[in-house]
């Protein structure tokens, strides 16, 4: 299975000198396997537009299927930008959690009202269907399989566990560490065991683990409750899921190249006091990792 990234930054866009390192578009993330012949995608973030020239360059693979983990804009920003939309031949399936959007079509068609976007989405060529998805409910796409499980952000955020043959990955963005911020304004390691269970359960055994790390601990302070993690809870949740290899994402959009280094700096030397043998390292677009 080979995972790369397309785009990484959370909440909106950084084009620009100070994002040239680590990127800056919003989440988008392929998934390959049985050698690159299926893919699936993670999130329909600004990264998805150049995703989408690809493939429609490469006019390879006409079948694809988008998953999208919550509706928030950074996450679904890049649909009427991506091409294959706009090109005959192809179909784009979209899936999301059903519970927030009653109608997983609204992902597309709200963003092209006339007020948003010049046209609508009668001007697709590709065919286009909409699949709601239950939490918790195992699914097959091509030769993936698929769980979910609702995190800790705004409701019907999910995570999903993408699995082909005997490896698997969580992609787990957009995602709040639970501690008791009321006793303590700093994540501790047996709050977060004790009160992220669930996910912990959920990503146990995964050879790779996307996380959201938006925060330093300090920005954190001054942000708890908005949906996201920093770099200690990060490091703590990963050292009690043990994965082979840990993505640190969806970073601070004001978060400069060098102040991401300094970042990935402090959870990792927490990470490698809690847990050495989980291999870390930043999300970067166009980072490829082949997990076999
Ligand atoms: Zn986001
Ligand atoms: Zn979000």
């Amino acid at each position: 299975m080979e995972i790369k990234i397309y785009g990484n930054r959370g909440s909106i866009p950084v084009p620009g000198e100070l994002s040239v390192k680590y990127g800056g578009n919003t989440p988008c993330v392929r998934v390959c396997n049985d050698n690159g012949k299926n893919y699936l995608i993670l999130d329909a973030g600004s990264g998805i537009r150049e995703l989408g020239n690809e493939i429609v360059r490469q006019n390879r693979i006409k079948n694809i299927d988008i998953i999208i983990t919550h509706s928030h804009w950074d996450h679904i920003q890049g649909l009427p930008f991506f091409k294959p939309l706009y090109t005959e031949g192809f179909l784009v399936n979209v899936y999301a959690p059903g519970d927030t959007m009653k109608i997983v079509e609204d992902i597309i068609n709200i963003q092209m009202l006339p007020k948003y976007f010049p046209v609508g989405p009668e001007v697709f060529k590709s065919k286009i269907k909409y699949f709601n998805l239950e939490e918790g409910k195992p699914f097959e796409i091509k030769s993936f399989k698929l769980n979910s499980i609702q995190n800790h952000h705004s409701p019907g955020t999910f995570s999903y566990k993408v699995s082909s043959k005997d490896k698997s990955f969580v992609f787990m963005t957009d995602n709040e560490i639970y501690f008791e911020a009321e006793k303590n304004k700093t994540p501790d390691l047996e709050t977060v065991a004790r009160l992220n269970k669930d996910l912990i359960d959920f990503c146990k055994g995964t050879d790779l683990l996307i996380h959201d790390m938006m925060y330093t601990p300090e920005d954190y302070r001054e942000r708890i409750g908005w949906g996201h993690s920093c770099t200690k809870s990060a490091a703590y949740f990963a050292s009690l899921v043990n994965p082979g290899k840990l993505i640190y994402f969806h970073y601070d959009p004001d978060y400069t190249d060098e102040q991401i280094d300094e970042i990935v700096d402090e959870a990792q030397s927490l990470l490698s006091e809690l847990n050495d043998k989980i291999e870390s390292f930043p999300s970067k677009q166009n980072l490829t990792i082949t997990l076999k």
